[in-house]
């Protein structure tokens, strides 16, 4: 079968692989009928992973059918069509019973599909502890709207519980890129009164408005973004600031645009250290959370889906074929034509 392979040292390469096979009573193999990029396989492909193994396949975020399963999967039988979770988890530790997926202990536990075993950028992939990791897809539901539940859109569901958003807050995303965008549709499930998009890509800000997504878009190329923010927040700043750009820019607006007690949620992948003045920040009072999803919640996502209260399909810019998965790195490598996602059929 086809496949995107890691190969280390900066490179990803189209090969042909074996057809992968139950290893583990709770297995389940999947035919992967729509898969993606995502920005942390351009991380792996920087180098930028140190837990990324080479000539793992890649992909983490993906649709398919279920072929064949293990004697102990339980809820998954041939023929369903399902999400695929970005961890895979036991569902039994410490950490899955509270819901931390991605610090499951299991040696298959957090992200390893994709990252430390093979993914789903191929035609069959094997999903380890099937009943925890794959959601079901209704009747109704396409695997476009479906395709982003594992990975981005539970990254945004993640990181608008995490924010603490009230009704009526003042939300701040920075970053419309794709999980910056998810993180938009999900803050404005917590009733805001206002919701602030910050980007420096004025196609991504007009992605934003045509879609709803934002009352205020801001480009800090044109705009003071914090000088804005106090303006339009009574002189407080953001009640919820959700950083998901991952830069320093914008790991240092993220904490001056925030009020004070705010939660500063920094759901962005980094591949350099920032830094935390705290000197500057002392009596601001804010409350910092950080790290990779823990993509626990991907039920509620596809109900929400369902019934069209999410809505990524807006999300997917560009469509091919497998076969042309180098030249869609490229493309989303380099941030060309306004891409925002790559629908991929295997
Ligand atoms: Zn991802
Ligand atoms: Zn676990």
């Amino acid at each position: 079968m086809l496949a995107v392979v890691y190969k280390g040292n900066g490179r990803v390469a189209l090969e042909e692989r074996p057809m992968p096979v139950i290893q583990n009573d709770k297995d389940a193999i999947i035919r992967v009928t729509l898969t993606t990029i995502c920005s942390s396989d351009i991380h792996i492909k920087h180098g930028a992973v140190p837990r990324a193994v080479e000539n793992t396949i890649l992909g983490h975020e993906f649709v398919g059918e279920v072929i064949q399963t293990g004697n102990l999967v339980r809820r998954f039988k041939a023929g369903d069509r399902v999400a695929v979770n970005v961890e895979t988890f036991c569902g039994e530790c410490f950490y899955c019973k509270r819901g931390y997926v991605n610090n499951c202990t299991d040696p298959d536990g957090g992200w390893a599909l994709g990252c430390r075993i093979d993914g789903g950028q191929a035609e069959y992939v094997r999903i380890p502890h099937a009943d925890q990791g794959l959601t079901l897809i209704p009747e109704g539901v396409s695997d476009e709207q479906a395709l982003f539940t594992g990975d981005i859109l539970s990254t945004g569901y993640w990181g608008a519980e995490l924010a603490e958003i009230k009704p009526a807050d003042t939300v701040a995303v920075i970053g419309a890129g794709p999980t910056g965008l998810c993180t938009l549709m999900c803050a404005g499930l917590y009733g805001p009164s206002a919701v602030i998009s910050i980007d420096v890509d004025d196609s991504r800000l007009e992605l934003v408005r045509r879609e709803g997504l934002a009352d205020v878009t801001l480009n800090p190329g044109d705009t003071d973004v914090r000088q804005r923010i106090l303006e339009l927040t009574g002189g407080r700043g953001a009640d919820a600031v959700l950083e998901a750009a991952g830069s320093q820019e914008s790991f240092r607006m993220a904490w001056q645009i925030a009020r004070p007690n705010a939660v500063v949620c920094v759901i962005a992948m980094y591949e350099q250290a920032q830094t935390l003045p705290l000197p500057d920040m002392y009596g601001k009072n804010l409350v910092f959370k950080t790290g990779g999803v823990d993509a626990s919640h991907c039920e509620e996502i596809m109900r929400l889906i369902a019934c069209g209260k999410l809505d990524t399909r807006c999300l997917i810019t560009h469509r091919t074929s497998l076969d042309n998965a180098m030249e869609a790195y490229r493309i989303f490598e380099q941030k060309e034509d306004s891409v925002i996602k790559w629908a991929i059929k295997p």
